[in-house]
């Protein structure tokens, strides 16, 4: 297959915003394929100094700590990382002056071969993502998972050899910032609140989501979530002619969970039976709907249904999301710090069935709390709050849980979580909230809580 068109001619000064591993790879791409290359970051941290360092030694002009405002202006395009907001000021300063702006994403896609499977949805982008490479891989057919998920496409975009599909997580933003991007499969797998801090309201947000469908065409195929009505509103008429996929219901061609528990497909006519769900590795029924949708994607990329089975039972590695940090007399204590909204704490209450003391907290993103609470009525014994959120969240659970307690940091946290716990019971550590008033990421945010639990466990074994 032939490589696609880049999104600039030789010479045009491109500038990149964000020195993240997505910017990076982007501002290198843009430099191999003949641009006068800019990039900068606004922040200074060490992630930010190390590109810098990394890009200017191979002759890249790079920057962190500012953006040279003068040198963006004057530049023909604007490559944009995932991580940043259509509504930051630079961002808006730039569409003030009609400059062409486009996603990493599309920046790579312009200089690849391979047929791409897109994915979005509120919650389980990088599961499903990471499960669909796994199933073609498993079943010989050569495939990268990209995007939104610590693997930028542009580092696919610039190997020699492409891979035969790209599956690609897509947030939101990056949604907004496509032009050409085009998806042969493209899958949305849910709508929740999210993100109400950045975006006007929810309909804007879902609007971004909606452009999914405009990177398509008559040909390409859609994999839809048959239990989410604002997906099946989202999608129109589109979602007749889709793949679907339900827990509670068969469906006419896409996948679902059968009386009897096991994730069944038919995706030509014949019926497919997968995995028996209690062979799935992922936690949850949320990871079951994320599975029928991986599974759908799959089958339609290539993968024989005889090879669905094996290679959904291969173990994902997804930390910060439903991972164990350890058993501490009899506690489970769980590590979901990227659950960064009240969809996503609440699907990680609906994983469990033993009593739950749940730690939510960080900055609020404007959700209601009290859908959590509702989820964990027969087994949430009691809430933690801690972060920028915690009187917020105190003041929408309190009497909606048998016990809430308001705790400053990680430590005094996990502390008042252990002792409301008793051998039996699970400390759920599923914020809900983002990570960003205390840490730089959920990623930091999460260590930190399996430091906090391991120092617990030390204090422990001495007593
Ligand atoms: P994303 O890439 O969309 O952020 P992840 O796969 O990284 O999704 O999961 C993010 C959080 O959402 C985790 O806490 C995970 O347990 C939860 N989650 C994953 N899939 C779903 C789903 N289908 N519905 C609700 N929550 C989910």
């Amino acid at each position: 297959m032939k490589r696609r068109e880049m999104p600039f001619a030789a010479g045009a000064t491109v500038s990149v915003l964000g020195l993240g591993v997505s910017g990076t790879a982007a501002a290198r791409l843009a430099a191999a394929r003949g641009a006068v290359v800019y990039a900068s970051d606004a922040f200074a941290g060490v992630e930010q100094k190390a590109a810098v360092d990394a890009l200017s030694a191979e002759g890249i002009s790079a920057e962190a700590g500012r953006h040279d405002m003068d040198r963006i202006l004057d530049s023909d395009l604007v490559v944009v990382s995932p991580g940043i907001s259509p509504f930051s000021e630079v961002r808006q300063e730039i569409s003030a002056r009609g400059i062409r702006t486009i996603a990493e994403v599309e920046l790579a896609y312009g200089t690849l071969s391979s047929r791409v499977i897109g994915i979005t949805g509120t919650n389980g982008k990088t599961t499903t993502t990471q499960l669909t490479a796994t199933l073609l891989r498993e079943s010989g057919t050569s495939a990268v998972a990209g995007g939104n998920i610590g693997h930028p496409l542009s580092w696919t975009a610039m190997e020699e050899e492409q891979p035969d599909w790209v599956v690609v997580e897509l947030s939101s933003f990056q949604l907004a910032d496509l032009e050409s991007f085009h998806v042969d499969i493209g899958v949305l797998l849910n709508l929740a609140p999210d993100h109400l801090d950045r975006y006007r309201d929810l309909q804007a947000y879902y609007r971004d989501k909606q452009r999914l469908f405009a990177a398509g065409d008559d040909d390409t195929a859609w994999v839809l979530n048959a239990d989410d009505p604002f997906v099946l509103d989202l999608a129109n008429s589109i979602a007749e002619e889709a793949f679907l996929f339900s827990l509670n219901d068969p469906v006419k061609r896409g996948g679902w969970l059968s009386a009897d528990g096991v994730l069944v497909g038919n995706i030509d006519g014949t019926e497919e039976r997968w995995l028996p769900e209690a062979e799935l590795p992922l936690l949850g029924s949320h990871n079951v709907a994320n599975a029928l949708a991986a599974s759908i994607s799959a089958r339609l990329a290539g993968c024989p249904a005889d090879a669905v089975g094996s290679g959904l039972r291969v173990p994902s590695d997804l930390p910060h999301r439903l991972e164990s940090a350890g058993e501490v007399a009899g506690v489970l204590w769980i590590n979901d710090s990227k659950a960064t909204n009240v969809a996503a704490a609440t699907a990680a209450v609906r994983a469990f069935d033993r009593p739950i003391i749940m730690m939510l907290g960080g900055r609020h993103k404007g959700e209601p709390y009290a859908s959590i609470a509702e989820a964990g009525s027969d087994r949430l014994k009691a809430v933690v709050a801690f972060g920028e959120a915690a009187p917020k969240i105190l003041a929408e659970l309190d009497g909606a849980v048998p016990h809430i307690a308001v705790e400053n940091g990680m430590d005094a946290a996990v502390r008042a979580a252990r002792h409301q716990a008793v051998s039996g019971d699970v400390v759920l550590f599923s914020p809900a909230c983002s990570s960003f008033d205390m840490y730089p990421n959920y990623e930091v945010r999460g260590e930190a809580f399996v430091r906090a639990v391991q120092s617990l466990s030390t204090v422990e074994d001495r007593s």
